[in-house]
């Protein structure tokens, strides 16, 4: 009996020594390796392909926190070591093809998109791996695996366009910050002032919405100028096409408010050398409409009514992976989006099926499962129905919140944001 506890203790041990974070100088240089990567496929079947790679200048990520605790995302990229085989960098994402996978058109078309991931660069071989998230299981399989020398010729070391970068906001070294970039969007050379003042006021109005107005130290604030031909985006849906420096527009996924650009390259191209844990981009225009994807990029309008509250909204996806919690807008995606016999990712939904790992800690006493929509509870932090785009068999954490109808973060969404700040500045 003894020793089985001894031979416990050990496992425990080696568990949490297997997830030791690894100290960043011995295997990466403060450069970033950018991977510019194909996802082809349908509703039924995805596979990845390399594009291209690159040595940018900065990298602006953690240095502490190299493996991702959470593991958020439709993917996950990892780098081993290549001569030990250990494990030395990961980190989930999602995409805007993962989206388009679950439309109506992914059923009987097949796409390939391009997408984009940095990790910081490697002093040796390594071995890069991209995984996708199974429907089936939710568990990650590898989608391309492949080893890359960092002293290679195939590697571009090439410099790009050196757009004007201003500081919004500096707290400091970039490794112990989290490094918000905008980028301009159809600002003309004329409008780049307009630009600036535009990002000031959206940062202004990030640091006075909580939980965020208690971090503000925690984050740097930068703004990069593009200039775009024309004013404004693309409104395909009413034959309006601009030349804009991202390629960004309404109606994507055929949805008139659904505010995307597919152009990653360009998106990726433009943050080459600044600073980067999230991307926002700030579109120059007064239409209501915006995205967020996790760990990829989230977008908004500079100047419609609610502008303020979408950018909060967004950014709950993009830097927090937050899901939506309506269900009662329309939306591009089929009605399995979630698959409610699975636990999704997200940390302030859940179908019940594995609540433990969500914010069961953080229910109000005596709040009923599920808790009803009324009167009596409508103050409290419970499990109620509705969320992730669907009425029934999804739950989310209280009966409003910024990730549903712009009221105040829930205590699940607020605790997430934390934990990212947390860990994106090295906490
Ligand atoms: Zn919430």
């Amino acid at each position: 009996m003894k020793r089985r506890i001894v031979v416990l203790l050990v496992a425990c041990l080696f568990a949490v020594s297997g997830m030791a974070q690894k100290n960043f100088d011995t295997y990466f240089e403060k450069k970033s390796l950018r991977v510019d990567f194909a996802l082809s496929g349908n509703a039924v079947y995805q596979t990845a392909a390399v594009q291209q790679l690159r040595e940018e200048p900065v990298w602006g990520g953690p240095r502490r926190n190299l493996t991702d605790p959470f593991e958020y995302g439709g993917y996950l990229v990892r780098v081993y070591d290549k001569a030990t085989g250990e494990l030395i960098y990961s980190r989930g994402f999602n995409t805007l093809f993962e989206e388009w996978r679950t439309t109506e058109q992914a059923k009987t078309e097949v796409q390939s998109w391009t997408n984009s991931i940095s990790v910081p660069f490697p002093k040796q071989a390594i071995s890069l791996e991209i995984l996708g998230r199974n429907k089936e299981d939710m568990k990650f399989s590898p989608l391309l695996k492949q080893e890359i020398d960092p002293a290679s010729i195939f590697i571009d070391r090439g410099k790009l366009k050196d757009n004007k970068i201003t500081r919004i906001q500096y707290k400091g070294d970039p490794a112990s910050k989290v490094d918000l970039v905008f980028l301009a969007e159809g600002y003309t050379a004329d409008e780049q002032d307009k630009f600036i003042a535009d990002a000031r006021r959206f940062t202004e109005s990030l640091f006075i919405t909580p939980p965020y107005n208690s971090r503000k130290n925690d984050f740097n604030v930068w703004a990069v100028g593009l200039v775009s031909e024309e004013s404004g985006t693309d409104v395909s849906g009413s034959g309006i096409y601009k030349n804009t420096a991202l390629n960004s527009g309404y109606y994507t996924f055929g949805l008139d408010r659904y505010l995307t650009t597919p152009d990653i390259k360009s998106t990726r191209d433009a943050v080459w050398n600044v600073a980067c844990d999230n991307i926002f981009i700030l579109v120059n225009s007064d239409t209501y409409g915006g995205g967020g994807m996790y760990n990829f990029y989230a977008m908004g309008t500079a100047d419609n009514k609610q502008t303020a509250v979408v950018f909060v909204h967004e950014l709950g996806h993009s830097l927090a992976g937050l899901a939506d919690e309506y269900f009662t807008s329309e939306v591009a995606y089929d009605e399995d989006f979630y698959n409610i016999k699975l636990e999704p990712w997200e940390p302030n939904i859940t179908t019940l099926v594995n609540f433990d790992s969500k914010w069961k800690d953080l229910l109000s006493p005596g709040a009923p499962l599920p808790t009803p929509d009324d009167e009596a509870h409508k103050d409290m932090t419970g499990v109620f129905e509705g969320g992730g785009y669907l009425a029934k068999g999804i739950y989310r954490p209280k009966v409003h919140c910024m990730m549903r109808d712009y009221g105040p973060f829930c205590p699940a969404c607020t605790r997430a944001i934390h934990q990212m700040i947390d860990y994106l500045s090295d906490k």
